[in-house]
This record gives C-alpha cells, structure tokens and sequence, in this order.
C-alpha cells in the first residue's frame, strides 16, 4: 500500500487517523516486504497481529494465505477490515483487555506496535504465546535503546531484562518517519525477536517481579522488595551471590530468574 492509496482508503472511508490510538499507516509497499522477508512467516504458521490498521501487513499475509487473526481496537477499523473481505481473523478490542483467546495456537507474531503500549503489548505477547518463535515488530527507535540495555548503564530496565531473558533481539533496519501517513515525530526501526529455549517460563507473576525490583532505581534492591521479609530477601540475595546492598541495575538477566525463584522457594519453607 502507498502513500495514496492509503489516503484514498481512509477518505473514502471516513477514517480520520486516531493520534490516541497510536495511528501512523504504513504507506511504502517495498519497507512492507521486507518486514514481511524478515518475519520468518511461511504458511504453515499461526499468526497473530496486533494492530493490523487499513492493512499494510495484514493485506500481503492474507493474499499470500497465511492462516491470520489480527486485533484491531479501533471499532471503524476493524470494521472497515471486515467488510474489504480480507480473509483473517478480526477481533476488535483493546490487545491489553484480551483475554478469551487461545494464544498458544499462534506460532509467530507481527505488528506495527502502536508506541503509546509497546511495553505492555510485548509483556502481554511473551505471557499469552508460549509456542511462538518469532516475533516481528515495528518500534520507536528511541525504545531499541531501552530493549537492548546492558546492566549498570542508565538505560537498563525491566524492559530490557524482560526481553532479553525471552530471546535474541535484532535491529533489522530504521525507517525515516516520511513511510507513515500521517508522518509520526519520532524514526522508527523494525526488530526481530527470536524466543530462546529457556528452562524458565516468563510468566506474568515474574515480570511483576523484575518490575518492583526496578520500582525506584536509587533505592536498593532490599528497600524495592519491601513487601517481603527482610530475612526472606537478604537471605535469597546472598544465595545468588551479592551483598544485601545491591541495586537492581548491577544484576544481569538471568540473576533476575535466580532471584525469583530464590524467595520463591524461601517463602514456601
Ligand atoms: N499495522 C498498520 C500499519 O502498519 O499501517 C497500523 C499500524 S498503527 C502504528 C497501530 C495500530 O494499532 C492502529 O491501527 C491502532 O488503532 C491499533 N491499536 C492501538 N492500540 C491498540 C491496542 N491496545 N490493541 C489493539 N490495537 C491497537
């Protein structure tokens, strides 16, 4: 879809684009192949979208016959994509609000990530897809930072922990704002996600975890995970190899698992 073709979609439509709902179309046809190259899509996948918009991706992934649902919240859009006859699955309703679903069908994941929920869409997309192995994402740039953060440097979070305990994150390539319609403020770049064959399960309870230990950077871990026992953190500290004066930002990804399971294991004795 270009440029025009998506104005002429939304013109004749009535569709005004929704800032709130993060609304930036896709309008270069060639960047759309290469998101889709780069996907690792073949047809014997399960796909699901998040945010499929006037169908940028979704059109392609139909007409190529992948098996497609895609979750669209705004109510005109998803209607507009149901009466084009596109041959995918559209559930119109909030991703985050989504619960009567079956994700451990879909095998892969793909989405122009609205930016104003990229966090919680990609905590809600490693909880709900146990069997997915890739995922693909169109994201702010400015987020790669965050995402690919290294412990003890400024950028370094729960986001970054979260993703890389998940699986091997790649830049594939930056897109200049002028591929949009309208033209977001912001350079964008599209990531792969690659799950990791980890002995764990990132739940849900778990990344609320890494979460509070990050709660208030300055403080010490001890002081972000007050809602335990003293004895039970001091105790589940020391047993992965740190002093009770640690700070969040000085554990790799994996202590985060060791932690965890550490008090986990010390509350239920
Ligand atoms: N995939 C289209 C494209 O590439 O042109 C649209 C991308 S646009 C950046 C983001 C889309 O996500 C919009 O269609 C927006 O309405 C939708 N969206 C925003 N928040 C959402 C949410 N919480 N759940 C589902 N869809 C959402």
């Amino acid at each position: 879809m270009n440029k025009s073709q998506v104005i002429e979609i939304l013109n004749e439509n009535s569709l005004l684009p929704e800032s709130k709902f993060g609304q930036n179309f896709l309008c270069n046809e060639e960047i759309t192949r290469d998101i889709l190259d780069i996907s690792g899509i073949t047809i014997e996948d399960k796909v699901i979208e998040i945010g499929p918009g006037i169908g940028a991706l979704t059109v392609p992934l139909c007409e190529s016959g992948i098996d497609l649902t895609c979750v669209e919240i705004d109510k005109r859009i998803a209607q507009y994509l149901v009466e084009s006859g596109i041959s995918a699955t559209v559930i119109c309703s909030d991703y985050l609000k989504l619960s009567d679903y079956n994700g451990e069908q879909f095998t892969k994941a793909i989405s122009n990530i609205p930016y104003y929920v990229m966090t919680p869409i990609l905590k809600k997309l490693i909880c709900d897809l146990p069997n997915c192995t890739q995922m693909t994402f169109m994201i702010e740039e400015d987020a790669l930072d965050r995402i690919l953060a290294k412990p003890k440097t400024k950028q370094y979070g729960p986001l970054a922990v979260i993703m890389n305990l998940y699986g091997t994150v790649c830049k594939e390539f930056s897109v200049p704002g002028n591929n949009f319609y309208p033209i977001p403020k912001t350079m964008s770049c599209v990531i792969s996600v690659k799950k990791n064959n980890n002995d764990y399960i990132l739940n849900e309870d778990m990344m609320d975890f890494i979460e509070k230990c990050f709660q208030m950077r300055r403080k010490k871990l001890l002081n972000n995970l007050s809602y335990y026992s003293k004895e039970a953190i001091v105790s589940a500290i020391n047993s992965i190899g740190f002093s009770e004066n640690v700070r969040a930002e000085e554990l790799t990804p994996i202590d985060f698992i060791h932690l965890y399971n550490a008090i986990i294991s010390y509350t239920k004795n």
